[in-house]
């Protein structure tokens, strides 16, 4: 998911519709926006869909007015999978003593279930299959006096994955969890401020980047400036890897990297593990095409666009059921026939997760007359699921889960099938894995099994880590 906030700006939902509108890769089955304005009072929007069809029109956009504002773009990865109930989307919101607050969240709570249990035994009711709902019951529960007090009393008791934007009548709120495992950024916009989930947000409101809300930092921002504690018990921090790789858009920044170069550097150690003679170089469009240039550039082996995407469809992967995904291959990627006709070619892609997608493109290939197809993927073999905000399947449909390389090699039909190795994946982003404690470490669970967070309701359901 995607989150975004502004204060201190004259009509800050139009800014957060703008900003949520550069983070639609993040999510594009729904988005809402919640604004504050002191005659009338709190007001949102949640709707299905793209954020350029629900939140550019003068009747929508004039129902939200006020200089304080925040929204979410969403991905399912918890709750409700298939077609999203419109109680799922979020800012949710609540009426304490003191005031009502709207959250947006980012990331997965990984103790939801208990929790959500626990609440509803004393009383809670849900209005959402949401795991972040669970936020919002805490903070009614908790006795602190003011709604910031409440939310770190909260995410005191919410385990996992958590960048929230928050906002109350007068005050923007963001908070990290103590891993910082999703990211979350802090611009200055004229007088006042924005919270983002990624730079290239802030860009497309001419807001200045200041800083990275820190792991298990909550900044506090009203009109009088900017607060920042940690109430948290002071962790390493483990930001998710796969940021990198696929997540993020290449032209954001996270940890002072650029993604793009980071994807470049993937591309390049790939090159340098895995050479392989070959005529071209094409990536597996969007998400392979830094990667693939990075390749070109280390193998010396040409870039060409082989297969051409339409800009029209969405990331594939986004879309919740099996079925779509599959058709949405064709309707997203075609082969460029004049190109690769009699060629050896190398394809590259962010990842395999399920193989449905690389098969397909394989046989695309072969069918425009391909001599050789050599698959070269950006990150490692997925072999564990993401319990942390990335919607990957059960490990039983993981190919990795239940393959070896040389299997999955034959099962794809390909001529060669590499991954990065995690030792190169890590030298891309300019760090070590393990060995050195000095080096920070990221979350690389989906590759490596080693989850930085107990996934507590999923071992409780029988998963085995
Ligand atoms: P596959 O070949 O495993 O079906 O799909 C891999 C391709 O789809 C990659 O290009 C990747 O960008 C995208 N993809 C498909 N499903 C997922 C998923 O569940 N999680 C992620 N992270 N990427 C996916
Ligand atoms: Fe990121 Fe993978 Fe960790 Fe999920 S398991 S947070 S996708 S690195
Ligand atoms: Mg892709």
């Amino acid at each position: 998911c995607g989150v975004f906030g502004v204060i201190g700006v004259a009509d800050a939902a139009n800014f957060v519709a703008l900003g949520l509108h550069a983070l639609q890769h993040r999510g594009q089955e729904a988005g809402g926006i919640v604004s504050h304005h002191p005659d009338a009072g709190f007001q949102s929007a949640r709707r299905f869909g793209y954020v350029r069809d629900n939140f550019t029109s003068q009747d929508v956009m004039e129902t939200l007015p006020g200089p304080l504002a925040i929204g979410h773009v969403r991905y399912s990865t918890s709750g409700n999978k298939g077609p999203t109930a419109i109680r799922d989307v979020q800012p949710f919101f609540g009426e304490f003593a003191m005031g009502g607050a709207a959250i947006a969240h980012n990331g997965n709570i990984t103790n939801a279930e208990a929790l959500r249990r626990e609440l509803i035994e004393r009383g809670s009711i849900f209005q959402s299959s949401s795991d972040s709902e669970c936020i919002i019951h805490l903070m009614a529960r908790s006795l602190q006096r003011n709604i910031p007090e409440r939310m770190e009393d909260a995410l005191r008791r919410v385990e996992g994955a958590f960048s929230v934007v928050a906002m109350t009548r007068t005050k923007l709120i963001g908070v990290r969890d103590p891993l910082g495992v999703r990211p979350l950024v802090l611009g200055k916009v004229g007088d006042g401020w924005a919270l983002s989930s990624e730079t290239c947000a802030l860009d497309i409101i001419g807001a200045e980047f200041v800083r990275e809300i820190e792991p298990g930092e909550m900044v506090v921002i009203t009109s009088k400036g900017l607060e920042s504690h940690f109430p948290f018990r002071r962790q390493a921090s483990r930001f998710c890897i796969f940021e990198h790789v696929y997540f993020s858009r290449p032209d954001s920044i996270l940890g002072g990297r650029s993604v793009y170069e980071t994807r470049e550097n993937i591309g390049r150690e790939l090159a340098k593990e895995s050479p392989v003679e070959a005529d071209l170089v094409c990536p597996v469009p969007d998400s392979g095409t830094p990667a693939a240039i990075g390749f070109s550039l280390e193998s010396g082996i040409p870039y060409a666009m082989g297969i051409i995407r339409n800009q029209y469809m969405g990331r594939t992967f986004i879309e919740p059921t099996e079925q779509i995904r599959n058709m949405g291959v064709r309707l997203k990627l075609n082969v460029n026939r004049a190109l690769i006709e009699g060629k050896r070619v190398i394809l590259v892609d962010d990842s395999v997760v399920r193989g449905t997608t690389s098969r397909k493109i394989k046989e695309m290939i072969l069918d425009a007359g391909a001599k050789e197809v050599h698959f070269r993927i950006a990150s490692p073999p997925t072999a564990w699921p993401c319990f942390y905000g990335v919607d990957t399947p059960q490990r039983e449909k993981l190919l990795a889960a239940t393959m070896s390389e040389d299997e999955m090699r034959e099962h794809l039909a390909v001529d060669s099938l590499k991954f990065i190795s995690l030792d190169g994946l890590y030298r891309a982003v300019g760090e070590t894995k393990g060995r050195d404690k000095s080096c920070p470490q990221y979350c690389d669970a989906c590759f490596s099994g080693e989850y930085p967070v107990t996934p507590a309701d999923q071992i409780s359901h029988g998963f085995e880590m």
